[in-house]
């Protein structure tokens, strides 16, 4: 077998416990689909997509940027906001206060949130960025003022707006101002779609709570990548309060099975994927009929609903 597997050129390993151990820091990694071990180097170079099971490990922010943006095109924008402990929250000894520099330590991020403007295929784009590193992606009134800002300067500028959104819900330490969040970005994100600008939502692992109950379900069109766990709560709130869900209900698959998703996009096809809708959105947007069928259609919409 391993003859078959290094005829194809591929580069693995497969160790017992003590060699693992002796392992340089930061060469190897092992798959969290199929526990092989590979060059960390090949890894990235495959878009962190184990080329054996296709498992998507987690990307950087720096690498999502890559992906989805031209080169040298990425202008990140209120980089400067960070959270407040506003109500001496205190978890588990700890106040969020003295949490929130180990969550920028940890993350090299002041939020669970980064935007910024670039060009995806020469189009004109904000794109949004949550950061799992941060505080599990949790969102608190930096992070929900940020997405609430990119969906504003995508309406004025009228630049596609893409979110990426993976997140264990909202920020706890911030009580109900995190929970105000959902509404505010939804505000902000019905006056985008009334501008008539375009938003793809894609959804990595993992997406949970307040986020997939807001901007991560508002999408024009909304993607995942696949095996993404997108749900009500992540396992550590269902152990906490005694649910057992099967896996498979909170997985991507499952979601597009049941009309929550548009699609499952493979990371390879990611970038070809966004650009292409946003370019057909463009081309629908540039021309008047199409643009005066659509006011039409959002009025019958309007006048449906109150009836
Ligand atoms: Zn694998």
């Amino acid at each position: 077998m391993d003859l078959i597997r290094r005829a194809r050129g591929e580069r693995f390993k497969t160790l017992d416990k003590h060699e693992v151990n002796k392992l340089p820091d930061g060469m190897w990694e092992k798959c969290h689909g199929c526990r092989e071990l590979m060059y960390v180097k090949d890894l990235d170079a495959n878009w962190r997509v184990c080329p054996r099971c296709g498992y998507h490990h987690r990307l950087s922010v720096d690498q999502r940027v890559a992906l989805l943006t031209d080169a040298g095109s990425w202008q990140e924008v209120e980089h400067d906001l960070r959270p407040v402990d506003t109500l001496d929250f205190t978890i588990r000894g700890k106040r969020y206060a003295q949490r929130l520099p180990e969550a920028e330590a940890a993350a090299g991020t002041l939020e669970a949130v980064v935007t910024g403007r670039a060009t995806l295929e020469g189009l004109p784009v904000i794109l949004g960025i949550m950061v799992m590193e941060f505080l599990g992606g949790t969102v608190g009134a930096v992070a929900g003022e940020k997405v609430a800002r990119a969906a504003e300067h995508a309406a004025a500028e009228r630049r596609g707006l893409i979110i990426v959104s993976q997140s264990g819900g909202m920020r706890l330490h911030e009580g109900t101002t995190s929970l105000m969040q959902m509404a505010k970005a939804s505000a902000a994100l019905a006056r985008l779609d009334r501008a008539g600008v375009p938003y793809i939502s894609v959804l990595a692992d993992q997406t949970y709570g307040g986020t997939t109950a807001s901007w991560a379900s508002l999408g024009d069109v909304i993607l995942a990548e696949p095996g993404a766990r997108i749900g009500f709560s992540g396992p550590r709130v269902n152990q906490a309060v005694k649910v057992k869900l099967p896996e498979e209900t909170q997985r991507a698959e499952f979601m597009l099975e049941h009309g929550m998703l548009d699609a499952i996009t493979p990371r390879s096809e990611m970038r070809q994927t966004v650009a292409t809708l946003l370019r057909h959105y463009r081309l629908n947007l540039a021309s008047e009929p199409a643009r005066a069928l659509l006011a039409a259609g959002r009025t019958m919409g309007r006048g449906s609903q109150t009836a």
